[in-house]
């Protein structure tokens, strides 16, 4: 008998000021799941170039995760990462326990954390 890996509890940070947006995420994603075209689990956005209040240029990118995210179940069952984690060669990408991650986001200075929770 498999035994599932409960994902309620866990989550993706993305510490996305040094996320290159070279898009690995996206494409191991959309091969993971097997997504149609115009379909993602995670989708690489871009903003800027912007000016900023302090007349400085913004410039980032910000890898946004959809509800088609299931955070590689069969991939965390096998006992391995997820395909967006493990393909970022940024490193920006960690999966864990949404409340370690989160006591992680206080010292980080632009970061999102994503958690499926208890949606089905
Ligand atoms: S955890 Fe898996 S399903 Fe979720 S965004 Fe990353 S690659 Fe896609
Ligand atoms: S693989 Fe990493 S660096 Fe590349 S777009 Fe995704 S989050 Fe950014």
């Amino acid at each position: 008998m498999s035994v599932s890996t409960s994902i309620s509890n866990k989550g993706i940070l993305i510490q996305y000021d040094y996320c290159t947006g070279c898009h690995a995420c996206e494409v191991a994603c959309k091969k993971e799941l097997d997504l149609p075209k115009g379909e993602f689990g995670i989708k690489v956005m871009e903003y800027g170039p912007a000016k900023t209040r302090n007349d400085r240029w913004d410039n980032f990118f910000l890898p946004a995760i959809t509800d088609h995210c299931n955070l590689c179940q069969n991939r965390l069952d096998a006992g391995k990462l997820p395909a967006c984690v493990h393909n970022c060669q940024a490193k920006v990408m960690e999966y864990g326990d949404v409340e370690e991650l989160a006591k992680k986001m206080t010292y980080i200075k632009k970061c999102v954390l994503f958690s499926p929770g208890d949606k089905e």
